[in-house]
């Protein structure tokens, strides 16, 4: 056994608690060597309080430390008292107004979106609340531990840099030296004790060696005890350390669980304490068993000494991090301790040996010295700069350690970066003084060292390393960013100087990334293995932003744009200057130009989607245009080095293989190359790419000439052949051409006059057209919200983010949008403003393929209700800026013209040629470009300039030989006829009327000369003549198609209503039923009675069904098959008034009385879809025979656990484990006649008493005979037989075999799940759990009818009806399938409860029972007992009776309980009826508990509570009874309005005055209230020993929840896990029901339940909710249905942000606010016990679901 040779714990030194703190430092102050004197003190004492065993005590560890080693300290620093000391130190600070708080994991942290200078600059919440940010645009995010509260930095905000707590110094924020404010010999004290305290921590923290201790703090005598070391890593999983250390040091698995979770925390945890060779042993274990795979766990052998002395080194830091926050002088001092440079000159600092072992180092280690940084260094501004250089020097041998380092970037002293590099004036000095963006850049390349031949990265064939290295290398991006974010206001020379050497790494960087990746088109065979992609689109990514800032950067100042601009050309003629051998010059030439061009197709050779030179040269070219620095200074630019070929060459092969890509080309080059060509376009990355690619193009040709730019393009699109030949409008008359062929040049045809489209129309980016950003932004949301309303988070995602993750939303939404908020489900969404439509542009460059056609639909749409016409013209562009106001000539080149009209003549001779729709649709577009262009140009022409472009005139001439085509403009016209082009009709008509407005405005300015149009007149009239006709024969097609449409859905209706008609048969015969009894003229409305002997008589209706399954219809009786409804019976704690109670052993557990708090009852529900009984047999069995074989196949669960009877309802899929058979109603099943003279209730109480004694007699009786079977003639002869009694008679059951069989089948079931135990359907609790569940379903069914103010007999939903009536109806019939003594043996019970006899004892008092449930039981029990009574009692008399006793004992049961609060508005006006009578009632009861009732409040009062407090009882049996016997309700009750408390009375037979019940039956009221009040139980009530149920009993809510989200956040970060100490939970959760934060998912807090382990909250619904739980994950903010172990889902949080939604994970960060209505909708859920079926739901709708480990949350 392990355990025993471990040595037991030593105890502590008994020397320790003597050694005094004054004296020792007194000892220190006379020391000449301080250094020596400390240390000894420390080599002596520390070994002796830490590390003394297996196990350590930390509590205890600390409070020695405290008083033996940092105590000393303390008082040597303060020399006196350091209770008086610190205290003096911390009164003369001047406090910083920084706050600097810490976060804590989890913490909620905000950002002003407003004022923050970026995205890392946080307030804590406290700061936050006190800030004017609190009226800003904020975001809320949850901290993942580190980082600190920037309040009081002036630097991180625009404005409101401090909050009210913090402003308090700012008058004299001047930079003091903090030092004045500590006396002298204080400092000198503090730098003597900090430095040798200081040093020493960090000495005994990089210790490297594992027995031996540094000279100055070796033992004399050393003991042989050592602890086996286990380190963490990030490489092996939780699940291999607990198996390993069971294996290797002998632990049982929770031991090694507690190992597991302490070394994943702080970073290492000894799991052995012993002799060297006992733990050299364990660690050898280890490391064979975790060296397999991987590289083994990492295990030291150290000697205790060395773990008791870094054990105080951290404490010691963390001391020293709390001393200096009494000062800011201490502060200071400590900085300059470690920041003062050591013996061994450069790095040798103390602050500078951390950091350079901080990989070495364990994560405890880590975090402890890190947050002394942040509290020291980074808090005093004059020490963060020197620190910042540090770290700045150090930058290149940090960033390595983190590379090859494990652990997670959070504990990493590389993470300070970010509090560094993003104080806007740190990052500049560290620019000019360090050179550090050069570093940065430079330390990122040198970790990517893989390059192909051309020097390029190259990520293919990366090892698992390198893939491991480039994950992590890439935080040195976010660095970078870190020192770009803030762009600077002013420029000095140092600054430009540094900024462009680092400008020029970075186009180093870049230039790696050109042409990175190139790929081939596979031709033949499909490629074998899918290339390596997602590298290269990585670093693109995470790059988007820092080339977006460089280009920011370089437009703050025009000196450093022209240099960058320079640069990057001449990087770009580097990497593609010249073209290279195999590219041979060729000519080109169409309509009389021809061009020189490369033979290049990107078919064939390579081609890379990565350009980021080219596209940062596309950026710094519109900056130029933008900032006019292109007009100012045109001879500091090289442009006439520009050579247009060489820039448009690359970003029109990219366009051109997306082109080819997308007209099926690529095919064989599999997904590789697809996800790469959805990436260049997306969202995230389309900014620096493919926008970039379009501006480069529009830059190349506003520097040429257009028709040479076409004929190249037409070349790369691999078109020219086609275009060029002189008979290409015949190309498809030969059969030959291949059918593919013609489809792919048809796409490519398509996609080139889409880009050119694009290059003319696209004007939205500020320098290329003459646009401001917000116009860009606007646009952009324009056309999403064409194709559909959004959310606001839909929105933001469609578009680019920036740096700061801002989208510029916000501030143009409101101009372009209606905000519709939301329903009770779904989001608030933004509705285009129509006249926002008019700025549609059908081919937008940003829309995919998918999002076009639906845009192009919903448009087409919206201006068809409009009864507009459908064209959907260009939209009016703006102009472009001079720099590229000569791309519009693309438009009117000849070689356009040219392409136009081929395409044309296609569309004419439409019948052999290869064209399609959406090729002229794009030509008519680009005509209409045209067209408005013109428009544009004319109205905006000074009157002395001519206007050039001339496009009307160029169009209105034929075409010129050999084609001699007519003119564009006539092939329009002709066109406009054509029947196959129905669609575009309008378009064309569009056309064709601008361009005679057009004609017109040039008519009108005489000064253009404008060429006739022959025929224009007659073309005219005959156009007009056309139209009318069109418009008359579109007015005859809208009708019919309008008449079809409404043919149409009138089928489709009448097709709902058939199916509702079958659908209602199936589940709605009991509501009609009740509906014809409602209007049947034998019932009076005024006296319908429920129950007793006047009940109202209902002629029997008969009930036919159809089952769902069969579709046969069947007549519901009393001797045929058994029908069935689907129901589901769970165990509930809804109504509990007590949930810390729980039924312990459900074995012996008695259920036959319900304890008023109703802590655990069975809840039944039914969706009350019908089957035949063998219908739903049959269908289980199949259900469960598909099951078994699924299992076998695939081990998967499904949403309902077969096992344990649970089966989908065949028809709407909900949850069922049973079902209930079908009964009419069973009172008239077995009631015989009606005799006229029946019993009072004092003459029926004897009388049934009798028959009990009788019964009790027989059965004693019996079991004597039984067991002794020696006759006892005694008792025989006090039996005489009540008259008419016959105790042996046993009557018929009236049912047929398959009705028993279900009254079976469901009180079995109920059993079973309503006690979960075994199911035995012979168990005598049967029956109880039966009446139980029907008690209980109608009492919840009461409650929710209350809770939302509905009138009691209101229109219920048909499943509800159904199920209760159903389930009343059963549960009365259960008894005929129950052993008819047992049944007996419980009425005799329950019966005995109120009116006690001998033979039983030891009943609950009338506190601790629920009164509805033994009125239930009574009456469905009554029946056993009665039908042996042949004496004349009818049953109804029976059920009167029984109703009456149970009131009277509830009307008790309330006046003892009711809290007597005086009133002192009481009223004293003339008492009534009710109230002098319940008063009377109130002395008796005062006399019968010996006074110990309170004195007599009012009668009014009184008889008030007694209302109050008995309504829901009332209420609760009314329904009972309704469907028990089934008279209908009165009408009264049918309506919500006032209680109906009169209504309710008549309708049960009672007074209205409810005492009278007690004053007509006065004889035996005084002896039974007598006897309830006996009860010890109730004297002990009384007298204030124990607490009772009062009345009403109030309804159970959910807890409230606050109204801010954030304040949810900031209490589950106080929240630590329950089980390991003060630790942070990972996944605090909250209950919903009782409000206990849980700390889930996590290992620290599973408990075994049944044999199994499972997480905190799975644990929890067993005890609150049996078995079901509402939870709100408080970091996730998501609400957690659980049922059960394996049954989960989560559902949407109440919880919305001003848009209308939920934050499911915080990732927006949006303000949350509760939305009350949501929340109640849970809580709905929740009383309506539909939890477990929404969890079904979803998880049939989502099979996801299934698969989570619900039972670990
Ligand atoms: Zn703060
Ligand atoms: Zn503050
Ligand atoms: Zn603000
Ligand atoms: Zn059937
Ligand atoms: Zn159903
Ligand atoms: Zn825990
Ligand atoms: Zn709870």
């Amino acid at each position: 056994m392990a355990s025993e040779l471990e040595p037991e714990v030593p105890a502590f030194d008994q020397s320790l608690p003597e050694c005094s703190a004054e004296k020792t430092a007194g000892k220190w102050l006379q020391a000449t060597d301080l250094t020596r004197e400390v240390y000894q003190h420390l080599a002596h004492y520390v070994p002796k309080i830490y590390c003394r065993g297996p196990n350590p005590v930390p509590q205890k560890e600390d409070t020695l430390a405290q008083h033996v080693l940092l105590g000393p300290m303390e008082w040597y620093l303060c020399g006196e008292d350091p209770t008086f000391g610190f205290s003096k130190l911390e009164q003369a600070n001047k406090p910083s107004h920084l706050c600097g708080r810490v976060f804590k994991v989890g913490e909620p942290t905000y950002s002003c979106r407003d004022c923050a200078v970026d995205p890392t600059c946080v307030l804590c919440m406290e700061c936050f609340l006190g800030s004017i940010h609190r009226d800003h645009r904020y975001r809320m995010t949850t901290s993942g531990g580190g980082g600190f509260c920037d309040c009081g930095d002036t630097e991180a905000w625009k404005e409101g840099p401090y909050c009210e707590k913090h402003e308090l110094n700012t008058s004299e924020i001047e930079e003091e030296d903090p030092l004045v404010h500590l006396p002298e010999d204080v400092i000198g004290r503090t730098y003597n004790i900090f430095a040798i305290m200081f040093h020493y921590a960090v000495e005994i923290l990089t210790w490297e060696k594992e027995s031996e201790l540094p000279a100055d703090l070796e033992m004399v005598e050393k003991s042989d005890t050592y602890y086996c070391m286990l380190f963490n890593d990030e490489v092996h999983t939780y699940e291999q350390v607990i198996y390993t250390l069971q294996k290797a040091v002998n632990c049982t698995q929770k031991e090694a669980i507690g190992f597991a979770t302490t070394v994943d925390r702080d970073g290492r945890r000894s799991v052995r304490y012993g002799d060297f060779q006992y733990c050299e042993q364990a660690k050898s274990v280890i490391v064979r068993n975790t060296s397999r795979q991987t590289k083994p766990l990492k295990v030291q052998v150290m000697h205790s000494s060395i773990v008791a002395h870094q054990n105080f080194g951290l404490k010691l830091l963390s001391w020293l991090g709390s001393i200096i926050g009494y000062s800011d002088g201490l502060r200071r001092i400590l900085c300059q301790v470690g920041l003062q440079e050591g013996p061994d000159g450069e790095n040798s600092s103390l602050v500078d040996r951390l950091m350079l072992n901080d990989s070495k180092l364990w994560k405890g280690a880590r975090s402890v010295y890190h947050q002394l940084f942040m509290s020291s260094l980074l808090m005093d501004l004059k020490y963060k700069k020197l620190f910042a250089i540090r770290f700045a020097k150090n930058y290149e041998r940090l960033q390595s350690d983190y590379v090859t380092d494990d652990h997670d970037r959070e504990f990493s002293v590389a993470d300070l970066s970010v509090q560094i590099f993003t104080v806007p004036s740190l990052a500049r000095m560290l620019i000019t003084e360090e050179n550090l963006l050069t570093i940065i850049i430079k330390t990122f390349m040198d970790h990517l060292r893989h390059r192909d031949a051309q020097g390029r990265f190259q990520f293919e064939r990366y090892t698992a390393l390198q893939a491991f290295k480039f994950r992590r290398v890439q935080s040195l991006i976010l660095d970078l960013k870190y020192m770009l974010i803030s762009k600077p206001t002013e420029w000095s020379d140092d600054l430009r100087q540094k900024f462009l050497e680092g400008f020029d790494a970075f186009l180093e960087l870049l230039k790696c990334m050109q042409g990175m990746d190139p790929i081939t088109r596979q031709v033949g065979q499909h490629i074998e293995m899918e290339p390596e992609w997602e590298a290269a689109f990585t670093l693109q990514m995470k790059l988007t932003h820092v080339i977006s800032m460089m280009q920011d950067w370089c437009a703050s100042d025009e000196k450093v744009l022209i240099e960058a601009y320079k640069k990057c050309l001449a990087v770009l003629m580097r990497c593609h200057g010249g073209f290279t051998d195999d590219e041979q010059p060729i000519t080109l030439s169409i309509c009389g130009h021809s061009v020189e061009t490369i033979r290049y197709c990107v078919s064939q050779e390579k081609v890379s989607i990565h350009l980021p030179v080219s596209r940062l040269l596309a950026g710094l070219h519109v900056l130029l245009s933008k900032s006019e620095v292109a007009y100012k200074f045109p001879e500091l630019l090289p442009l006439s080095e520009l050579s247009p070929p060489v820039l448009i060459e690359h970003p029109l092969r990219c366009l051109v293989l997306c082109a080819q890509v997308h007209a099926g080309m690529w095919r064989r080059n599999g997904f590789s190359l697809v996800n790469q060509i959805y990436y260049y376009h997306n969202v995230k990355c389309r900014r620096e790419m493919f926008d970039k690619d379009i501006i480069m193009l529009q830059t190349g040709v506003s520097m040429m000439d257009p028709n040479h730019f076409l004929m190249i393009m037409l070349s790369r699109f691999e078109l020219d052949q086609i275009f060029s030949s002189p008979d290409c409008g015949k190309r498809v008359n030969s059969e030959l051409t291949h059918k593919d062929v013609v489809q792919q040049n048809n796409t490519l045809i398509e996609e080139m006059l889409y880009l050119i489209i694009m290059l003319v129309g696209e004007r939205y980016s500020p320098g290329v057209g003459q646009v401001s950003a917000t116009d860009e932004i606007k646009r952009e949301i324009i056309h999403q919200l064409s194709i559909k309303p959004m959310a606001h988070s839909e929105l933001v995602k469609s578009l680019p983010e920036d740096e700061n993750k801002e989208t510029g939303m916000e501030t143009v939404i409101e101009a372009v949008a209606h905000f519709k908020k939301p329903g009770l489900t779904g989001r608030g969404m933004y509705e285009l403003k129509p006249e926002c439509a008019k700025e549609f542009n059908l081919y937008f460059y940003h829309f995919s393929r998918a999002e076009q056609s639906k845009a192009e639909e919903a448009q087409r749409k919206l201006k068809r209700q409009n009864k507009e016409d459908t064209a959907l013209p260009p939209p009016v562009p703006p102009p472009f800026c001079p720099l590229f106001a000569s791309l519009v000539n693309i438009l009117q080149s000849e070689v356009m013209l040219y392409i136009m009209r081929t395409i044309l003549q296609w569309a004419v001779e439409h019948n052999g040629h290869a064209w399609s729709e959406s090729m002229l649709q794009r030509v008519l577009h680009l005509i209409g470009m045209a067209l408005q262009e013109e428009k544009q140009h004319l109205e905006n022409v000074m009157e002395e300039h001519v206007v050039t472009f001339t496009f009307t005139q160029k169009i209105s001439k034929p075409g010129e030989a050999p084609n001699n085509s007519p003119s564009i403009l006539a092939m329009l016209e002709t066109l406009q006829n054509a029947p196959y082009l129905e669609v575009h009709k309008d378009m064309i008509r569009w056309i064709l009327k601008t361009f005679n407005a057009i004609k017109k405005m040039r008519e009108s300015s005489s000064t253009s000369p404008v060429a006739e149009t022959e025929g224009t007149v007659m073309e005219e009239s005959s156009r007009d003549k056309d139209k009318a006709e069109r418009k008359r024969k579109a007015e005859i097609a809208r009708l019919r198609r309008e008449k079809i449409m409404a043919q149409m859905s009138e089928m489709q209706r009448h097709f709902i209503d058939e199916n509702k008609e079958l659908f209602q048969q199936t589940l709605g015969l009991d509501a009609s039923n009740a509906a014809v009894l409602d209007h049947s003229p034998m019932v009076s409305d005024t006296t319908l009675t429920a129950l007793g002997p006047a009940q109202t008589q209902v002629p029997k209706q008969r009930q036919f069904v159809t089952c769902i399954l069969c579709q046969e219809e069947q007549e519901v009786k009393v001797e045929s098959k058994a029908m069935v409804l689907a129901a589901f019976v769970q165990r509930s704690t809804v109504l509990s008034k007590n949930r810390s109670k729980v039924i312990q052993d459900p074995e012996t557990y008695d259920p036959l009385f319900m304890h008023p708090d109703l802590s655990c009852g069975t809840h039944t529900g039914s969706c009350g879809h019908i089957m035949h009984a063998h219908c739903w047999q049959r269908y289980f069995d199949s259900v469960q025979a598909k099951e078994q074989r699924r299992q076998q196949r695939l081990r998967l669960h499904t949403s309902y656990d077969v096992e344990n009877g649970e089966f989908l309802c065949p028809l709407c899929e909900c949850l069922s484990n049973t079902v209930i058979p079908l009964l009419l109603p069973p009172r008239s099943a077995c009631s015989r006649l009606n005799f006229s003279d029946q019993p009072n209730l004092t003459q029926w109480i004897r009388t049934i008493s009798q028959q009990i004694k009788t019964l009790q007699i027989l059965r004693k009786e019996e079991s004597i005979s039984n067991s002794a079977s020696s006759k006892n003639s005694e008792n025989m002869d006090e039996l005489q037989l009540p008259e008419g009694f016959r105790p042996d008679f046993h009557p018929k059951n009236p049912y047929s075999d398959s009705i028993k069989e279900m009254l079976t089948t469901f009180g079995t079931a109920t059993y079973k799940v309503g006690l979960k135990v075994h199911p035995n359907e012979e168990d005598p609790r049967v029956p109880i759990m039966c009446w139980g569940s029907c008690a209980y379903t109608i009492q919840s069914i009461e409650r929710i009818l209350s809770d939302e103010d509905k009138p009691l007999f209101g229109p219920l939903p048909c499943r509800l009806d159904d199920c209760l009536r159903s389930l009343t109806r059963f549960a009365a019939a259960h008894w005929t399938v129950a052993l008819l003594s047992v049944v007996q043996e419980h009425f005799c019970k329950l019966f005995a409860s109120l009116v006690p006899d001998v033979y039983h004892g030891d009943l609950p008092c009338i506190l601790d029972i629920d009164m509805f449930h033994l009125l239930v039981g009574l009456v469905l029990a009554f029946p056993a007992l009665h039908c042996q009574d042949f004496s004349g009692i009818s049953l109804g008399t029976g059920d009167l009776h029984i109703f009456h006793l149970v009131t009277m004992a509830h009307i008790i049961q309330i006046l003892l309980t009711s809290c007597t609060e005086e009133d002192s508005m009481d009223q004293e006006t003339p008492a009534g009826e009710e109230e002098l009578a319940v008063l009377a009632l109130y002395k008796t009861l005062h006399q019968c508990t010996g006074r110990a009732l309170k004195e007599t409040p009012s009668g009014w009062h009184l008889w008030r509570s007694v209302r109050a407090g008995v309504l829901p009882f009332l209420k609760c049996s009314a329904l009972f009874f309704h469907y028990l016997n089934g008279v209908p309700s009165p009408p009264e009750m049918q309506v919500s309005g006032t209680s109906h408390f009169e209504h309710l009375c008549n309708y049960l037979s009672l007074p209205s005055n409810l005492i009278r019940l007690f004053q007509e039956n006065s004889e035996i009221t005084k002896l039974l209230i007598e006897s309830w009040c006996q009860n010890l139980e109730v004297k002990r009530y009384l007298e204030g020993g124990r607490d009772a149920v009062s009345y009403p009993r109030e309804s159970n809510k959910l807890i409230d929840l606050p109204e801010d989200y954030s304040s949810l956040i900031n209490q589950a970060s106080n929240f630590s896990c329950p089980k390991s100490g003060g630790d942070k939970s990972r996944a605090p959760t909250l209950c919903l029901v009782c409000g206990t934060l849980l700390c889930s998912q996590s290992y620290c807090c599973q408990t075994e339940l049944d044999g199994e382990d499972v997480g905190a909250c799975t644990a929890h619904t067993y005890s609150c909710g049996s078995g079901v739980g509402i939870f709100l994950r408080v970091r996730e903010c998501q609400v957690l249905f659980l049922a059960g172990k394996t049954k989960g889902c989560f559902y949407s949080p109440p919880y919305l942000d001003d848009y209308g939604e939920t934050d499911q994970g915080l990732r927006r960060g949006n303000p949350l606010h509760l939305c009350k209505e949501r929340f109640k909708k849970i809580q709905k859920l929740w009383h309506q016990h539909s939890v477990t079926e929404e969890i079904g739901h979803a998880q049939e709708a989502n099979q996801t679901l299934v698969g989570i480990d619900w039972q670990h949350l």
